[in-house]
């Protein structure tokens, strides 16, 4: 299918031509001194122009949130969206197209999930099922409902744990919000187990045990990486959160019946990465990776969370393509699967390449949702952030763009970081992803096509940048060099509590 390009689109190409008209021709003035990038600006304007006149990004994520749907990993319904992957970069031109096959530990599927309030007034709860969690007994149960502060686990469990048996507890937010949100959401997973342990038939909490965000929104999720838990877990709307935390202040006896269905595997499930390439000319070993996640959750179709990364990475490379360039080095376009269960399937890449990791040079990863690039976050590589911001300013037809030393390890960015590369996240200005992702919203009618174009040009600029710049922008730190950036960002403690820090005593205290 093969949609016109919008107004808006138009409209920052125009003043992308006209930008660069300017500085090539500027009159009688003075020329400006030359750039680094001058050598690429007839590459990265005939990209531009190509990324936003030429692509097919929003059909693509059309095709992909209708037609093929949500994508657990694992599941059929991801399978199909692997072969949509080869089929559509063979479509788009791009060489080597393949899978590279990796397992997940257990595949998983979603049943159903049903909750009401018994007593002490009838009322239909909205919940929906965490991901990689546990049943109810067949029909449900009837349990009595208590509490955890997810800010004081730790004494929740040695204080309370005794009377959790038979019980529903629902995580709640009381007092100061801890400072590391991540190692918190670390904690929340031996809280399920222990949970578990001392007898509960379920749990009520988000991602870490968090509240839902939206209005009657639930939003699953996994709740650890690459961790199944045994103890049924749901996310509850907002409203009805409240009205439990309500009749629990007044010191009511709330009763609650609820019957909560998953199926799991026994053995570990079959998926794959999406892999295909455009070569360098003069280093195709180099290699600069470009991707998205191609698995979703199932409340919805995964438009924004990661589908419109799967159409920026897939644009960026049908705009390079079609400009006529090609750069120095390898640009090599994967589609991640398992990233929703932790990272699994860029882990899996950095594992099958481990040997090839030191003629890799950096990642570009955009998976912040339906916003438009606003930064790039280097990954702890402060040594790249000049370079990397004075590129930045010079996309500035796009808005405004800025670079920092900023890690990202809620996405595919991560695993490119422990490598000791430049795992590039492209932050985003997405105030609705809060809303969109993991809930039962995530649809293709959120994304704006106009910013989807602009996303998709922006990855393809940075890409190409990297690629085709004289000097090879990065090799990989050695590992204590990445270890002292990650103790002295404080990354290094969920990483541990995860079980993915892979530098041992390395790196020191902070
Ligand atoms: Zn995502």
């Amino acid at each position: 299918m093969i949609r016109k390009v919008s107004a808006p689109a138009l409209v920052v190409a125009f003043f992308f031509f006209v930008g660069i008209a300017f500085a090539a021709t500027a009159g009688n003035r003075p020329a400006p001194p030359p750039s680094a990038n001058d050598a690429l600006l007839p590459a990265l304007s005939s990209i531009a122009g190509h990324g936003m006149l030429d692509i097919h990004a929003y059909p693509e994520l059309e095709d992909l949130s209708d037609d093929v749907g949500a994508r657990v990993t694992g599941s059929p319904q991801c399978n199909a969206a692997i072969q949509w992957g080869l089929d559509t970069m063979k479509k788009i031109g791009l060489q080597n197209v393949h899978a590279e096959p990796w397992q997940i530990f257990r595949g998983w599927t979603r049943i159903s999930a049903d909750a009401e309030i018994i007593s002490p007034a009838p009322h239909k709860l909205m919940v929906d099922s965490m991901g990689w969690v546990g049943s109810t007994p067949a029909g449900g149960v009837d349990a009595d409902l208590v509490t955890v502060n997810v800010y004081n686990l730790q004494q929740e469990e040695e204080q309370n744990s005794s009377n959790w048996r038979g019980k529903v507890i629902m995580a709640v937010q009381q007092g100061p919000r801890p400072e590391n949100g991540m190692a918190a959401f670390a904690q929340f997973g031996p809280f399920l187990k222990k949970a578990h342990d001392a007898g509960a038939v379920a749990v009520i909490g988000g991602q870490g045990g968090g509240k839902s965000q939206g209005m009657h929104l639930t939003h699953t999720g996994a709740l650890g990486f690459n961790t199944y838990y045994d103890i049924p877990v749901v996310s509850i709307a907002a409203e009805d959160q409240e009205i439990l935390e309500r009749l629990i202040a007044h010191g009511k006896t709330v009763r609650l019946h609820i019957n909560v269905q998953n199926k799991v595997t026994d053995a570990p499930a079959n998926t794959a990465n999406v892999v295909g390439e455009i070569p360098g000319t003069e280093h195709p070993e180099q290699i600069i990776v470009v991707g998205g996640h191609l698995d979703s959750w199932d409340l919805a179709e995964g438009s924004t969370d990661d589908g419109v990364g799967v159409a920026t990475t897939l644009g960026a490379a049908e705009a390079i393509i079609r400009s006529g360039f090609r750069p120095l080095r390898t640009i090599r376009f994967v589609l991640f699967t398992g990233e929703e269960e932790g990272l699994l399937g860029s882990l899996a890449y950095v594992k099958t390449h481990k040997a090839d990791m030191p003629n890799h040079v950096a990642a570009v990863i955009l998976d912040n949702g339906q916003g438009p690039v606003t930064a790039l976050n280097m990954g702890g590589r402060d040594d790249l952030v000049p370079a990397a911001s004075q590129f930045a300013s010079t996309l500035d037809a796009f808005g405004t763009i800025t670079a920092n030393d900023n890690t990202e390890f809620g996405t595919d960015a991560g695993p490119f970081i422990l490598a000791g590369l430049p795992g590039i996240n492209l932050d985003q200005d997405s105030p609705e992803y809060r809303y969109t992702h993991h809930s039962p919203v995530d649809t293709f009618d959120k994304v704006d096509e106009a910013i989807l174009d602009r996303d998709a040009t922006v990855q393809a600029l940075v890409a190409f940048w990297i690629a085709d710049r004289p000097e090879r922008l990065a090799s990989p730190w050695p590992p204590e060099k990445s270890a002292e950036m990650l103790v002295r960002k404080h990354d290094d403690v969920f990483l541990k509590l995860f079980g993915l820090w892979p530098f041992g005593n390395q790196g020191g205290q902070p």
